[in-house]
């Protein structure tokens, strides 16, 4: 199916690596012009060149830190009228929340809550005035199900996503789409960040904690491929996808255990 965003252009925020990289991949073969920011350099590049080869799109580079105001104002400034917006940065830290002051709540809130309000206010009128844009914020499946050691995450998201679900209201009509993709646990740097301290918990190595949550927690009884999460986001993006905004699509192998998933 051809998504009809050839020639688009899309701000991947977050994209030199995991899920970020996979939506800016899956854009770029569709034929959008891809600005992907990160703050390593070297991945940055690594990304944009793996990308060009893979697709002969076009791939701006912008290595900057999405969670800061000059950060934000760098991208916006290789990528002033995106027609699509994946909002992405990585998760805070996870823990007990007795341990979590002032400054690193602040931290969760700017880098997972509010970078992406600002993007989308930066952003979004040009949107509604061209009659046509695609948002996207990557979240996780802690939204809807949250877990304890998650709360900084589950928070700062969960907020995100509130404000989210008016705005998706009002820029419908514009053709103007919201949404927020949910992702499980997939095969990415992350994943090993975030099953250190379930194995640490169990007294178990990363590997084998992996294991078992694949097989006792992942109905599909595997970790989900970032390849798979770039293409469904691309969908979201689509022109055909005009009628979807205000969802939170849960890409997780089904281990979300709602009826309404
Ligand atoms: P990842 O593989 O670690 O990749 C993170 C990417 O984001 C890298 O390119 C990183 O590059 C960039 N990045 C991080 N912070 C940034 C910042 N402040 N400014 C600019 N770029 C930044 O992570 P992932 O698995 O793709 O996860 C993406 C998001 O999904 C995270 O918020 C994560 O918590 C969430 N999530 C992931 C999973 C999963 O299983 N993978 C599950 C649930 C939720 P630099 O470090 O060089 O900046």
């Amino acid at each position: 199916m051809d998504l009809g965003i050839r020639g688009r252009k899309a701000l991947v925020c977050a994209a030199s690596k995991g899920l970020g990289r996979a939506c800016a991949l899956s854009l770029s073969r569709e034929g959008v012009d891809v600005t992907i920011v990160a703050r390593g350099r070297e991945a940055l590049e690594a990304a944009a060149v793996e990308i060009r080869k893979a697709t002969g799109g076009k791939v701006t580079t912008v290595c900057a830190d999405i969670s800061t105001e000059e950060g934000r104002a760098a991208a916006l400034a290789a990528c002033p009228k995106p027609d699509i917006l994946i909002n992405n940065a990585g998760g805070p830290p996870v823990g007990n929340f007795r341990e979590w002051g002032r400054e690193v709540w602040l931290k969760a809130l700017e880098t997972n809550m509010l970078t992406p309000i600002f993007l989308i206010q930066a952003t979004v009128d040009h949107m509604i005035g061209q009659r046509f844009g695609r948002i996207v914020n990557i979240t996780s499946q802690s939204v809807k199900a949250p877990v304890n050691t998650l709360g900084l995450s589950t928070a700062a998201r969960l907020g995100l996503t509130g404000f989210v679900a008016g705005l998706a209201r009002e820029t419908v009509r514009h053709n103007v789409t919201v949404n927020n993709a949910l992702p499980g646990l997939h095969d990415t740097e992350h994943k090993f960040r975030s099953i250190a301290g379930i194995a640490k918990a169990q007294g178990i190595g990363v590997e084998e904690a992996i294991q078992r949550y694949v097989t006792q927690v992942l109905p599909a009884g595997r970790i989900g491929d970032p390849a798979e999460f770039g293409d469904a986001c691309a969908f979201l993006c689509s022109a055909q996808a005009g009628n979807i905004t205000g969802a939170n699509l849960s890409l997780d192998g089904g281990s979300y255990q709602g009826t309404f998933g």
